[in-house]
């Protein structure tokens, strides 16, 4: 067995727990983001969110909460990210899925702020069809008015 979270569920590998059930484990990162950075890693070898099922991801997230209230109580913080990699795009290093607990502190100098940029209507309107899976759609956005050059050609 290759994968390093498998080894430390089993024992095989060392690790820094700080809490564990039938079905998921807690430990704190190797190479923290913050003091008290904690992955939640289910025990079963599930790769990421879509190889794992609906009710062992709600047992993980029961935990993800545990550990985000124990560290909130013991490091005096209400600041946290809550983060899960999938993929290498992403910046998923380990396959074997689990969740970041990272808390925050002021001047940290973390910077997980996601960047953004402004989307045209057109492509709200073909992104939210798209998407799509129960909601009353919108009318589509009526098209901007054509400048002369554009109706002279
Ligand atoms: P990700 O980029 O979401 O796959 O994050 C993987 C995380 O696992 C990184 O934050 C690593 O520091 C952490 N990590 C890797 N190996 C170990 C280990 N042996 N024990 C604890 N954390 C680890
Ligand atoms: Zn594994």
């Amino acid at each position: 067995m290759e994968c390093i979270f498998c080894k430390i569920v089993d024992n095989t590998l060392p690790s820094r727990k700080i809490y564990e059930d039938d079905d998921n484990v807690a430990i704190l990162d190797i190479n923290p983001a913050s003091p008290g950075h904690v992955l939640v890693i289910p025990k079963k070898h599930k790769m990421d969110i879509f190889d794992i099922e609906g009710l062992d991801l709600r047992r993980t997230i029961e935990v993800v909460k545990l550990i985000a209230e124990k560290l909130k109580k013991e490091l005096n913080t209400p600041n946290m990210n809550i983060i899960q990699n999938n993929g290498r795009i992403a910046g998923q290093i380990v396959d074997h899925l689990h969740i970041h607990v990272v808390p925050r502190f002021p001047n940290d100098n973390i910077d997980f702020r996601i960047p953004r940029y402004e989307m045209g209507q057109d492509q709200f309107y073909e992104i939210q069809k798209k998407l799509n899976i129960n909601s009353k759609l919108p009318d589509p956005p009526t098209p901007s008015p054509k400048t002369e050059t554009e109706e002279k050609k």
